[in-house]
């Protein structure tokens, strides 16, 4: 009897509102199943070179792969809640792939080399345009988590995208706020930052010609970087080649960084804000690349606890501009032992 529950259970696979808060929850039963660390029990790594997932396609430098346990899916069944109401719940409808960086097993972005990171972009760019192209996917979430600190169940460097059939909540909330102030000012939010944060200078940690890496003044966890293009762009396909060869330089520096800061290797979470894809006119937008590290030392992590997680109020333990200083000295090295770059630290 708990069995077929269970069984059952396994099957639930839908989008459910949460009236409370008024966002979107996905609902899927089957990634309990997904496997952990399979290296760690003696079992092929999916994503190397000569894996079943990957051996049809012979050589490869950059690929991208269906997700085997994905949260959301164009087969997913209709929801099984049957009351419309409180308690509403839509089909997950979406499309959820890996990009795989590299045939090689280990490492972080920084480990490969410049040319081969501005194909990463490109594959970026190109899969946001081709997913955001389809008239059920509201907005394209490309992201990477690192590390075992947050869970990552497979260690070979990858990226994952997920093609949502509803624009995030903290899209929603940044889009409001560029919205606001372009009402009121008549220009656009991000731009203005970027001009503050070079006259004041102390955050940047590092930017080459079109891109700046920078601790905000305004960051929620201690060594969050923000990068940000120097250009007023929404998405990736809106920038030039030249453009996306320096972003690739950015992402190597910022990572490379991390990997310094401590002397080891460390964990972090990398989004792209990128405008919605549902059409609409998002000029006032402005988009960005976000990283968080749940280190605050370095051997201390920082979590998001009752005050942040049940509040939504972030502590910032030390000072953003002390945090910025070390973050800067931690680039300077990491640009001796890089290899190629582009731009300098100030
Ligand atoms: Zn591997
Ligand atoms: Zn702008
Ligand atoms: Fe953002």
């Amino acid at each position: 009897m708990w069995c077929e529950v269970l069984v059952e259970h396994v099957k639930v696979h839908e989008i459910r509102w949460n009236p409370l808060v008024r966002q979107w929850i996905i609902v899927a039963g089957h990634r309990g199943r997904r496997p952990w660390r399979p290296e760690e029990k003696g079992l092929l790594c999916p994503f190397c070179p000569g894996a079943p997932e990957t051996k049809h396609l012979g050589l490869w430098d950059v690929i991208v792969l269906p997700n085997k346990f994905p949260a959301l899916s164009l087969e997913a069944p209709k929801p099984t809640h049957p009351v419309i109401g409180l308690f509403r719940a839509r089909k997950a409808t979406g499309i959820c792939e890996v990009i795989v960086e590299t045939p090689i097993h280990e490492g972080d972005l920084c480990d490969i080399e410049l040319e081969h990171m501005k194909k990463v972009v490109e594959v970026f760019s190109k899969e946001y345009a081709k997913l955001g192209s389809l008239s059920y996917i509201k907005y394209v979430a490309e992201f990477r988590n690192k590390g075992k600190e947050i869970g990552v169940s497979l260690t070979h460097p990858h990226s994952q995208i997920y093609a949502l059939p509803f624009i995030p909540p903290r899209i929603k909330c940044e889009l409001k706020s560029f919205k606001k102030y372009f009402k009121k000012k008549g220009k656009c939010l991000l731009c203005d930052i970027i001009d503050l944060e070079k006259k004041e200078g102390e955050r940047i940690i590092y930017e080459n010609h079109y891109f700046i890496a920078l601790l905000p003044y305004f960051a929620m966890w201690p060594y969050e970087i923000h990068v940000y293009p120097k250009g007023h762009v929404q998405s990736l396909p809106d920038l030039s080649d030249e453009e996306k060869l320096h972003l690739a330089d950015i992402l190597r520096v910022v990572t490379a960084t991390y990997n310094t800061l401590f002397d080891r290797d460390l964990p972090y979470m990398m989004v792209f804000h990128q405008k919605p894809t549902d059409n609409k006119d998002y000029g006032y937008y402005h988009m960005h690349i976000e990283f968080y590290q749940p280190y605050r030392d370095k051997d201390k992590l920082k979590y998001a606890a009752g005050i942040e997680w049940g509040f939504w109020v972030f502590t910032y333990d030390g000072v953003p501009e002390g945090k910025a200083y070390e973050l800067r000295e931690a680039c300077r090295k990491a640009l001796r032992k890089i290899g190629k770059y582009l731009g300098k630290t100030p």
